[in-house]
């Protein structure tokens, strides 16, 4: 069972969340704030993070790429904003998923356990061993990438992305398979989550991001 950190000031949700989560047997964390959430990070990382937006003091986007400089754990941000602008930002920053208030508890409960499925996906790709494409190498086992030795700077879903992609080049994957591998989600047809993954992915990688190309009407393969 995991370690789960909450985020999110309004103390009834807090407390239901940790009631629920508690009762699937996980040892939970509470924070009201984004600093005390910081804290609480360093003093004793957690499997996966509940974080919501709209914080006191530091805000949940704020918090998550702090987190994200030097951690991978999964981060679902809970906003009870919808618009499409704000999901796009908060995966840019490295969130995993996002939950929108409100939101029933067998759907938190459903998201939490398609990521923790995910950290145990992490740990089987990384029996994989060293993949390299050209002066691309991406190494599972500590989760770096390079480029002619020159490390690159991931978010732990474009790492997964391209250590599935690297993993079978030439391979075409749908963006369904790509999001349930990598997210541990059911496709919903929205294949803005992947593309922006995509996009992103392709401008860090320079030059080599040509590599990975549309496959019209499929998704994506990697050119060996
Ligand atoms: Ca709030």
């Amino acid at each position: 069972m995991a370690l789960i950190l909450i985020v999110e000031d309004e103390r009834d949700l807090n407390n239901l969340l940790r009631a629920q989560l508690e009762s699937e047997g996980h040892e939970v964390a509470q924070a009201f704030d984004g600093a005390t959430a910081l804290r609480a990070v360093e003093a004793r990382p957690p499997d996966l993070i509940i974080l919501d937006w709209m914080l006191p003091g530091k805000d949940g986007l704020t918090v998550c790429r702090q987190v994200r400089q030097s951690h991978l754990m999964p981060i679902m941000m809970l906003t009870a904003r919808g618009e499409e602008v704000d999901r796009v930002l908060g995966l840019e920053v490295g969130a995993d998923d996002y939950l929108t208030k409100p939101f029933g508890m067998r759907e938190a409960l459903a998201r939490v356990r398609a990521l923790l499925r995910r950290v145990a996906f992490d740990a089987q790709v990384g029996g994989t061993g060293v993949l390299s494409l050209g002066a691309l190498r991406l190494n599972p086992t500590d989760h770096t990438v390079s480029i002619a030795d020159e490390p690159l700077d991931l978010t732990p879903r474009e790492f997964d992305v391209l250590a599935l992609l690297m993993a079978h080049p030439g391979r075409a994957f749908s963006r369904d398979y790509l999001v349930e591998r990598v997210w541990g989600l059911q496709s919903d047809g929205d294949d803005r989550l992947i593309d922006s993954h995509i996009m992103r992915l392709r401008k860090k990688l320079g030059d080599v991001g040509d590599r990975i190309v549309t496959v019209w009407g499929v998704g994506y393969r990697l050119t060996a």
